[in-house]
């Protein structure tokens, strides 16, 4: 265990995780905390997160804290990142993570609609990483970002039309790549998970004929749960994957296998 222990730790580094007040964000911060982070927590409902961030220190022994921040406000996220990293002493691990969805097709969805959705999700992905990026390379720090892309990004999804949502997450998948690229020799590494349908608040309330054929198409069956993903984001976070830049991990019960 103690192997382990070394290999995935995160004790004395800092995790900043976008849209953490609830679904995917609560579940993994949890997780990441039990890897021995201290956790910020950035999302629109302040004190949701900050609710969990007061569980997060009862139960995993660490601190935690949250912050409002509206990720496609870049002023806002610059200044966000530099009080967070005041009051925790330094940042090391961004779980970039923040992201909407909206069921419209391509002939209804209005611009406004469209934007809304490209903005929260490649915009507010991009200004987070930038600020986060540029505060590692300038205070000569290594470090770890990991995006939350989407099956989406790869597979058109049915029978819901969401255009939006899917160029968005294809988006996020290349910017991670670019990024990766770019800060290679900075010590910043970039990857980003690609979940499949997993059981949150965005998902529990589509309509329920949806729900079961989206079960239906599932090789494993079943949605899956937020908790199944903390694994990869500890490893993406940790020493574990010190070569490891650039990388989607694709984590869907097999849907993209088919
Ligand atoms: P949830 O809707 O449950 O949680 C998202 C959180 O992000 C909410 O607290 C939300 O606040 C917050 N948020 C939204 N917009 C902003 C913003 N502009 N600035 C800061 N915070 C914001 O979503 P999930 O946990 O299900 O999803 C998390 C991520 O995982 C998203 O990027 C999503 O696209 C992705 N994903 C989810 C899948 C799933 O099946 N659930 C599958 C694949 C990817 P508010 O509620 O006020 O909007």
């Amino acid at each position: 265990m103690e192997f382990l222990e070394k290999l995935f730790s995160l004790k004395g580094k800092t995790a900043v995780v976008t849209g953490g007040a609830q679904g995917i964000g609560k579940v993994v911060s949890s997780y990441l905390a039990g890897a021995g982070a201290d956790i910020v927590i950035f999302d629109l409902q302040l004190e949701a997160a900050e609710n969990v961030a007061e569980e997060i220190t009862k139960e995993r022994n660490v601190r935690a804290c949250a912050f409002y921040c509206d990720v496609t406000n870049p002023d806002m996220v610059d200044k966000t990142i530099a009080e967070a990293a005041q009051k925790m002493g330094g940042l090391d691990i961004l779980f970039n993570n923040a992201g909407i969805c909206q069921h419209k097709s391509a002939l209804e969805v209005t611009s406004e609609e469209w934007l809304k959705v490209i903005n929260v999700n490649l915009n507010g992905v991009f200004y987070m990483a930038r600020a986060f990026g540029k505060y590692l390379i300038e205070n000569g720090r290594k470090g770890s970002i990991i995006n939350t892309a989407s099956m989406s990004g790869t597979i058109v999804n049915i029978p819901q039309e969401q255009a939006s949502y899917n160029s968005s997450k294809a988006a996020v998948k290349h910017l991670t790549k670019s990024l990766a690229v770019e800060w290679s020799k900075k010590g910043v590494r970039v990857n980003s998970i690609s979940p499949g349908y997993i059981k949150t608040e965005m998902t529990g309330t589509v309509r329920q004929d949806w729900q079961n054929f989206w079960t239906g198409l599932i090789p494993f069956g079943r949605m899956g749960l937020p908790e199944e993903l903390a694994g990869a984001v500890i490893y993406l976070a940790s020493d574990a994957s010190t070569y490891t830049s650039g990388c989607d991990m694709i984590i869907d019960g097999c849907f993209t296998s088919i």
